[in-house]
């Protein structure tokens, strides 16, 4: 037989090798950035058009490049960084690998324009699908410009891909701050459809975050600076109290390159261990030095991920340099803690072995807690969760509710589900009894509601069909556009990063269908006036950060799906949770509604809300 391999011409190899290396256009952007600090810039433009799918240009005042050297640079395993294998032991530059350009040439239309210092003009490049189309003399300042233009034009399955504008514009945005934050001591800009994003002046590190995140972040931030042999911890943690929902600000760089890791993330939140609200993450901006020699960057094209010669040290070293921090900054009396006097004394742990703060938490704690403890049990007042007679039913016609407390129904028919009369709970069992007198429904450890059906039993997740009702609810006044609002006495200001502000914006009249009222949504401040009736002020952040967070994870295109995705962002944010004991009434309350809805069998993410139990079924048991 014939022979049959052949080698794979270099456009088509780049091809492939561009796979690797560019997914979307924030993998231009982050080679094209970490090409511009390489070549010693310390100004940095980055110019975006349609989220860069039609433009992503990247100008810098570095050293700029040879007219030979800037047609080699678009050659597969072209660089100028490493000579041989055992340089990258050695790395101090980003690149390496030599073939980010030669891929994305091979997968877009590239210009470039680039001279050095000493040069009087410099060079200007052409390239489409790995084609050089020209290549000329112009006048240039020095330093570099690289246009990407139409990524993935060759590869229409590739543009497919692509995600909206605003996932894609997200994933640019991350990147830049990604590489923004390693180098506080560049100036970097971000213009995006011709206006300004960011604008970022050569600062220290603190800084950088607060310019990048906005004022309010100052105050939140907690020094850590540890020096030991292995490595150099410095950088900045969250406080507890403005821990978010949302994962965003969680920042590794390990001798100034953004990396994630899982383990090490996992250092941190064990040092925060007690001190955050559950489901809340801790903002961190660590920089970590260690010696190249003990690292191994290249393990993954985009080199995100870091092999570590000893991980477990690391992990050691770093949860305690944030503990210390925590305890020195005195951070832990937030809320309900108990007062630990081990943390008034200043912490120098080079002097003595003191032990790591210890904190005493509260396990009943409930932070959204609007009332105080009454009869051993927390409740908190959620989303249109007390009894309160609205129209609300009124949408949903064809399946009556059975009335509320004010008015008083034998019996209500549930499609199929028949409650009993309340008469018939009363057990042989007597005082035994948890059901309060008069009550058709039990709580089962603070998470299933049971009650009564004519067939048989009834067991509700108290957490989703929560969610389903105001899932519906929320759905019908986005939809209806008449939610009441209730005014609130002060204002309300929360803080947001610019690309959450720009979420909010895009959210808001939707949100003020559902009873929000916006006297603000600028500078990364959202000011807010009114809230929809019956969702606590204090809740109010958690619904948007959560929002946010949902929408940016996916950002849906028909408009349907967005209000689709609001309802069931909000229910989540503000459904009474498992865990929370239940009066009887609201009980009532919760399977009344939950039956009244359109489709009560199931949780907005589609999980089952309640099951039955036929006495057939339970005499079989029984047998
Ligand atoms: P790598 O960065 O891994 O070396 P690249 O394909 O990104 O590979 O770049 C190839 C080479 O082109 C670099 O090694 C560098 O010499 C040169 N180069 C790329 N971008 C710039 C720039 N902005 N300024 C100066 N030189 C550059
Ligand atoms: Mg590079």
């Amino acid at each position: 037989m014939a022979d049959i391999i052949q080698l794979l011409p270099d456009h088509v190899a780049n091809q492939i090798a561009a796979g690797e290396v560019v997914q979307r256009p924030a993998s231009v952007v982050k080679e094209l950035l970490e090409n511009a600090i390489d070549a010693g810039a310390d100004t940095i433009k980055l110019i975006i058009k349609d989220a860069g799918k039609t433009l992503v240009q990247v100008i810098d005042n570095g050293k700029g490049m040879s007219p030979t050297d800037a047609r080699l640079s678009f050659s597969r395993h072209a660089t100028s960084k490493i000579r041989n294998a055992e340089d990258l032991f050695q790395l101090h530059t980003k690149g390496f690998r030599g073939e980010a350009l030669a891929s994305i040439a091979a997968i877009a239309h590239v210009e470039l324009k680039t001279k050095q210092p000493d040069d009087e003009v410099g060079t200007c490049l052409v390239i489409e699908g790995s084609d050089v189309a020209s290549q000329e003399v112009v006048v240039t300042p020095t330093g570099t410009s690289v246009s990407v233009k139409n990524l993935f034009f060759n590869i229409p399955a590739r543009r497919n891909f692509l995600k909206s504008d605003a996932v894609e514009l997200r994933h640019v945005t991350d990147e830049f701050h990604r590489v923004a934050l390693a180098h506080p001591s560049i100036s970097f800009a971000m213009y995006n459809n011709g206006s300004e994003s960011f604008n970022l002046p050569v600062s220290n590190y603190r800084q950088r975050i607060v310019n990048i995140f906005g004022n309010k972040t100052n105050e939140k931030l907690v020094p850590v600076d540890e020096d030991t042999e292995v490595l150099k911890i410095s950088g900045f943690v969250g406080k507890p109290e403005f821990a978010k929902k949302t994962r965003g600000e969680q920042y590794f760089f390990v001798n100034n390159r953004f990396i994630k890791s899982a383990y090490l993330n996992h250092a941190i939140a064990s040092a925060f261990e007690g001190l955050l609200k559950s489901g809340t993450h801790a903002s961190y901006f660590l920089n970590l030095d260690v010696d190249p020699q003990t690292i191994d960057i290249n393990i993954h094209p985009t080199k995100t991920e870091i092999k570590f010669d000893d991980e477990h040290t690391l992990y050691a070293l770093l949860r305690s340099a944030v503990k210390h921090s925590l305890g020195q900054f005195n951070i832990a009396p937030v809320i309900d803690f108990e007062h630990d006097p081990s943390l008034d004394t200043p912490y120098n742990y080079k002097n003595n072995q003191a032990k790591a703060p210890k904190i005493e938490v509260d396990s009943n704690f409930n932070p959204f807690k609007t009332e105080t403890k009454f009869s051993g049990s927390s409740t908190r007042q959620t989303a249109s969760f007390k009894p309160t007679p609205n129209d609300w039913d009124s949408l949903y016609v064809g399946m009556e509710s059975k009335g509320n407390d004010s008015e008083e129904h034998s019996e209500t028919d549930f499609s199929e589900l028949q409650f009993e009369s309340e008469e018939e709970t009363t057990s042989m069992f007597g005082s035994d009894q948890p059901v309060e007198t008069g009550s058709s429904t039990y709580q089962l450890h603070n998470k299933y509601i049971v009650s009564t059906i004519k067939s048989g039993m009834l067991l509700i997740d108290q957490q989703r069909a929560h969610q389903r009702i105001l899932y519906e609810e929320f759905l019908k006044n986005i939809t209806i556009k008449e939610a009441t609002s209730q005014q609130l006495l002060f204002p309300l200001q929360l803080h947001f990063s610019s690309q959450d502000i720009e979420v909010v914006r895009q959210l808001k009249s939707d949100l003020e269908h559902t009873g929000f009222v916006f006297s603000k949504v600028d500078d990364g401040e959202v000011e807010i006036t009114g809230v929809p009736v019956g969702v606590p002020e204090s809740e109010v952040s958690i619904v948007l950060e959560q929002l946010i967070s949902d929408v940016e994870n996916e950002v849906p295109d028909s408009h349907f799906s967005a209000t689709d995705l609001m309802a069931k962002s909000m229910a989540k944010s503000l459904a009474i949770k498992t865990g929370q004991t239940l009066k009887s009434d609201e009980q009532e309350y919760l399977v009344n509604k939950l039956f009244a809805c359109k489709e009560p069998n199931m949780s907005p993410a589609n999980r089952t809300a309640f099951i039955t139990m036929s006495v057939d079924e339970l005499d079989k048991k029984f047998m």
